[in-house]
């Protein structure tokens, strides 16, 4: 029988380093050559349709008809001298990847030649039959159209010869069916209460977004031993294996030189990425052998987020040129670091303030001081659902493991933001510092400039201030960042809007201005105080001390997004026109399948494995083992054989052991699958799948991983960890 393993590992034993076609130019001549970003608008656009692009991208402002067909003329026109034959609405379905349905730009002609055409029409709306999407249930099979709907505010580019315009994607009855529309109508809740707060402090800003700069973790694996590995190729993690006698014990991995394959990939991949005008500026190898991660520089969020989709996709795709898979998976080894992707968010003004850099003024400092006395109000009161905004199957591997955040959400802030929110709480008004204070007239502690150098940090915490902006730590490698942030933001869009009011009121009472926004701050500074932590997260005594604050500890999928579906969550993003209850209750249904299927879709792989490969090896090994002791009873004398195979039967018993356990879970976790998949409502099906499936993993793989120390080298049949983790 043929040993894939064995043809595998011979395969990367002579793998070349693939050579990067450098352009010739220098990487600012082509960054961005394959998007129509604002530079390209401006050299094919008129005058008037740049002008109708700025403000629609800038102001919201919708697009005239006559414009729109000047603009996709104006987009052909670019495409076709960049060599695109098709075009697509490129969109982010609830599946989680994205999805893009290909038409040509060419047109027959009655005279048997053809044209290219792209008219207004196709760029602004599409009908995609849509039935094959995840709904949740919103759209009815007699009804499955949908539509995509261009959302001019992120740049359109060209991959593979296509044109790819960012699209949102709705039902027929308008209700959102992807990531985008949220993400989109966040912001716009956001802006509206963000922009009303900071004119307490600047009467000038008349706009507030949301920047986003993520760090993508992943793993490479050569292309062969990958697919010697079905348990890779179907769930994009290994169900088995034994750990590696070194694998990150002496984290020498950790921002050590780049081999040489993987630097040609990510070398590849950088160039790909600038084209396309995503601003990738980090690189380096991560904690675990084989893992790596690249961060962009910051931008407006909804164009960040395009970006790191675009990236998932890219990395998929240069890596075949390199035979190499990249894994995504929140988890794809057991026993080592998993990947996530660590979203820094902040909030900047259209007149250019950072709102989270704490100000050299005294009144920067009190805007500064207000607005995180917001975010930690805002993730107190709704750190459940922030904690529900990044359940995945995979995920609930990670959190709590050690190595990621827990499941349990909390803030840093650092020492000496602590301390001045510590000095606030206790201060009767804002004038009982005296006037001598270094925060000036304003009375407002100033924050040391020690801060603004990024040193006070705090890698454990889900929720962390470094200096200019937080970071979700908690985001698994995998997921779309546009749920996780427009979670965020429509929970500081009603914390700010609730500020307002808050000190609307106080005015009222007579107050100035200033002395209500400090009363406000203060007594946010009292309500949240639970959710800021500083201590180390990963410790058992925050668990029992988070417990005892009453911080939810949500640890698995299921349990942590009944969140979306709490009254509270439903009031607020129904209040600020996000996600009306039906969208929610249909990505709810849609999140929970889809744990259920990947519990499902594991279980199969796992039973297969262990059936038909692994039980098959140890068999044929242990009668290696029975044919061998036979032999030696035939050859020595009775004394002699009992104290010589003494050792040899044991392995023969415990080789029988861990085959019979391994046979007796798998008939056990198959029974406990058929008795699931027989439950109707969805619910319960996940809860059968949480409690009775899932628990057998860990046994089946306890017995399969023991069996790899015991059998035969020559013959195990699944590459093992140090041959997937380590590059040759
Ligand atoms: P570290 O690994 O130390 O956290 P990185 O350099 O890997 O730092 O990532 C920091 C990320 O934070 C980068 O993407 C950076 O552009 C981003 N960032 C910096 N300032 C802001 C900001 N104001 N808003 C959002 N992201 C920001
Ligand atoms: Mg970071």
């Amino acid at each position: 029988m043929a040993n894939f393993r064995f043809t595998a590992l011979e395969h990367t034993l002579d793998r070349p380093v693939v050579k990067v076609n450098y352009p010739s130019a220098k990487v600012s001549d082509y960054f961005g050559s394959m998007a129509f970003n604002q530079a390209t608008m401006r050299e094919y656009l008129t005058d008037e349709a740049y002008k109708v692009v700025m403000s629609a991208i800038h102001k919201g402002i919708r697009i005239d008809r006559k414009i729109i067909d000047q603009i996709a003329s104006a987009m052909k026109a670019w495409a076709l001298s960049k060599g695109a034959t098709h075009y697509t609405h490129w969109f982010h379905p609830l599946t989680g990847a994205t999805a893009e349905k290909h038409d040509a730009f060419i047109m027959p002609e009655p005279n048997g030649r053809a044209i290219e055409e792209f008219q207004g029409s196709a760029l602004t709306q599409q009908e995609p039959d849509a039935s094959s999407f995840p709904s949740g249930g919103i759209r009815n099979t007699f009804e499955a159209r949908g539509y995509t709907a261009w959302d001019p505010t992120s740049p359109a580019f060209i991959m593979d010869n296509t044109l790819c315009i960012p699209t949102i994607f709705v039902s027929y009855t308008g209700e959102s069916l992807d990531y985008k529309t949220p993400l989109l109508k966040s912001l716009t809740a956001l802006d509206n209460n963000a922009k009303e707060v900071c004119r307490y402090f600047d009467k000038k800003v008349g706009k507030v977004f949301a920047t986003l700069g993520w760090e993508q973790e992943y793993f490479l694996v050569d292309d062969a031993l990958f697919a010697a590995r079905p348990d890779l190729v179907l769930t994009g993690k290994t169900v088995f294996g034994h750990s590696s006698a070194k694998d990150q014990q002496l984290s020498d991995h950790y921002f050590g030189t780049i081999h040489e394959r993987a630097l040609a990939f990510i070398k590849d991949l950088e160039i790909e990425a600038h084209k396309l005008g995503i601003p990738l500026k980090t690189r380096h190898n991560e904690v675990a052998p084989s893992q790596f991660e690249c961060a962009p520089v910051y931008e407006e969020i909804n164009v960040a987020v395009d970006h790191n989709q675009l990236l998932m996709h890219l990395l998929d795709k240069i890596a075949r040129h390199h035979h190499f898979k990249v894994l995504l998976h929140e988890k794809p080894y057991a026993g080592i670091n998993g990947s996530g992707k660590h979203n820094n968010w902040s909030l900047a003004t259209d007149t250019g303030i950072n709102l989270l850099s704490p100000g050299r003024t005294a009144k920067d400092n009190f805007r500064f001081i207000a607005i995180m006395a917001n975010i930690l109000k805002g993730v107190h009161d709704y750190e459940e659902l922030l904690r529900a905004s990044i359940a995945s199957e995979g995920n609930d591997l990670r959190l709590g493991a050690n190595e990621a955040p827990p499941a349990i959400i909390s803030v840093f802030i650092g020492e000496q933001i602590s301390k001045t929110m510590d000095t606030i709480e206790k201060m009767p008004s804002r004038k009982s510092l005296g006037n001598n204070n270094s925060g000036g007239s304003l009375d407002i502690p100033k924050i040391p400039e020690i801060l603004l150098d990024n040193t006070d940090r705090n890698r454990t915490s889900p929720f962390a201030f470094t200096g200019n902006k937080f970071e979700f730590r908690a985001v698994g490698s995998t997921a779309n960042t546009a749920k996780p942030m427009f979670v965020l933001n429509t929970i500081i869009a009603e914390q700010l809007g609730k500020f307002k009011i808050d000190v609307e009121k106080e005015i009222a009472k007579g107050l100035k201005k200033e002395d209500a926004i400090f009363n406000v701050i203060r007594k946010y500074i009292k309500e949240s105080k639970n959710i800021r932590f500083e201590g180390n997260s990963y410790s058992s005594e925050w668990e029992k001390e988070a417990a005892r604050r009453g911080l939810s500890n949500n640890r698995t999928t299921p349990d942590a997004i009944k969140a979306f579906l709490q009254k509270k969550s439903i009031d607020l993003f129904a209040k600020h026109g996000v996600l009306n209850q039906v969208e929610l209750k249909a990505r709810y249904e849609i999140k929970l399948e889809n744990y259920t299927k990947k519990i499902q879709i594991q279980s199969r792989v796992m039973g297969d494995l262990a059936v038909n490969h692994i039980l098959p090896t140890a068999i044929q090994y242990q009668n290696r083992l029975i044919d061998n002791a036979r032999g030696l009873k035939e050859v020595l004398d009775s004394k002699t054989f009992v104290k010589l195979s003494r050792n040899q039967l044991n392995t023969i018993k415990e080789i029988s052991d861990h085959v019979s356990n391994i046979k007796e879970y798998v008939a056990e976790m198959v029974e406990a699958r058929r008795l699931a998949n027989k439950i109707m409502d969805i619910e319960k099906k996940a809860e059968a799948y949480k409690n009775n499936v899932l628990p057998f993993f860990e046994q089946i793989r306890h017995h399969v991983d023991k069996l790899e120390l015991l059998v035969d080298d020559e013959i195990w049949p699944l590459p093992k960890y140090r041959e997937l983790l380590f590059l040759k």
